[in-house]
């Protein structure tokens, strides 16, 4: 009898930990997923579901327990007014979690250890026209990353490869490039750009007006959820242990990112730009030449289709909430 390949997800009860928990599910695997928290929207289908503080060693001991590969998707994390908020905590919460996690993974004999880096990595100097080249993976040196954030992540790649020369431990790094979807943080701080402008977009009168961080002119590349699990299961099959991009490689302008979901809407909204707000880097995009070499596949889900599916998800979440008038109210009072 064929034995089930054990897996941990950790950051099960976030994003891309949860959809990921599904995916593997359907492909028939037993998983355990841990986080501080269950998922927030919708009960998780792991099989285990630990709820853990992975900055604890003792944590990760029993959390890697029986586990054949590991998913390392906790961190401490948000949009970028969280990351530029709050260098200090995030880089001592993250640093705590890669490090004691992938730790208690070799000593429990975990055979693949995948760690979700970011494309917060790349030097700030190669980012500063909207125009920008696209980033490949050895672009990553000299080093001048996103400060906390990018820091610390850059340093757990760097781990990673340490891990695989001195003990022999499969490791796999992937560099996401800004990840939407269902089933994320859409307000409160932590959510991204295409969360933040869906619900500004949901909650915003027809005619009237939008607050948008910045001068809207600085870009960024955006991968649907689906496409990044996909990626993530491809990279783990793989044999590449070096840093992998994981995103889309159409740049569009944050403005332009606004007319879509204006468009899914079908509102005209007025852009009210905020310079005084965080923007982070001017521009930012994924070369993909390697992620197609070693995948053979690159993400495929299109910018307008998954908004599209992403702002339907958080508008029916303002309507459960009771921050939007339901259909049937609208159709009352239309
Ligand atoms: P998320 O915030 O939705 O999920 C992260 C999860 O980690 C959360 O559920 C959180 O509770 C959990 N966590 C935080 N601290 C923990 C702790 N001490 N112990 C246990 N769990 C803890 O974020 P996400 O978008 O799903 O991101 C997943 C991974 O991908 C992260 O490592 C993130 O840095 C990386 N990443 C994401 C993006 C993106 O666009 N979403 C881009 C680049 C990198």
């Amino acid at each position: 009898m064929k034995v089930k390949r054990r897996i941990l997800v950790t950051g099960a009860g976030g994003f891309i930990g949860h959809h990921l928990v599904k995916r593997l599910k359907d492909e028939g695997f037993w998983v355990r997923g841990a986080d501080l928290k269950p998922a927030e929207y919708e009960t998780s289908s792991a099989d285990d579901f630990a709820l853990l503080d992975l900055r604890l060693w003792e944590n990760c001991l029993k959390a890697t327990k029986g586990i054949d590969q590991v998913y390392n998707l906790a961190a401490d994390m948000g949009g970028i007014g969280y990351i530029t908020a709050n260098h200090a905590d995030i880089s001592r919460n993250n640093i705590l979690i890669n490090t004691h996690m992938i730790d208690a993974s070799r000593l429990n004999g975990a055979k693949r250890f995948l760690f979700s880096s970011s494309a917060c990595v790349y030097p700030q100097y190669r980012q500063k026209d909207p125009d920008v080249t696209p980033l490949k993976e050895s672009d990553a040196v000299p080093a001048d990353p996103e400060p906390g954030y990018g820091w610390e992540k850059l340093f757990a790649e760097e781990l990673c490869r340490y891990y695989k020369k001195d003990y022999e431990l499969e490791t796999r790094i992937v560099r996401f490039h800004n990840v939407y979807g269902p089933q994320g943080t859409y307000e409160g701080g932590k959510e991204k750009a295409p969360a933040a402008i869906s619900r500004k977009v949901a909650l915003a009168e027809d005619g009237g007006d939008i607050e948008v961080w910045g001068d809207g002119q600085q870009t960024r590349s955006f991968m649907y959820v689906d496409d990044c699990v996909e990626g993530l299961i491809r990279l783990m099959a793989s044999d590449f242990s070096e840093p992998l991009n994981l995103g889309t490689d159409r740049l569009v302008t944050i403005d332009e990112l606004i007319d879509l979901v204006s468009d899914i809407a079908g509102k005209n909204l007025t852009k009210r730009h905020d310079l005084s707000k965080p923007q982070g880097v001017r521009g930012r995009n994924s070369d993909n030449t390697l992620l197609n070499q070693v995948l053979g596949w690159e993400p495929t889900i299109s910018l307008e289709e998954g908004l599209a599916i992403t702002y339907k998800w958080i508008e029916s979440e303002l309507r459960k909430a009771g921050r939007l008038p339901t259909l049937e109210a609208r159709q009352i009072a239309g």
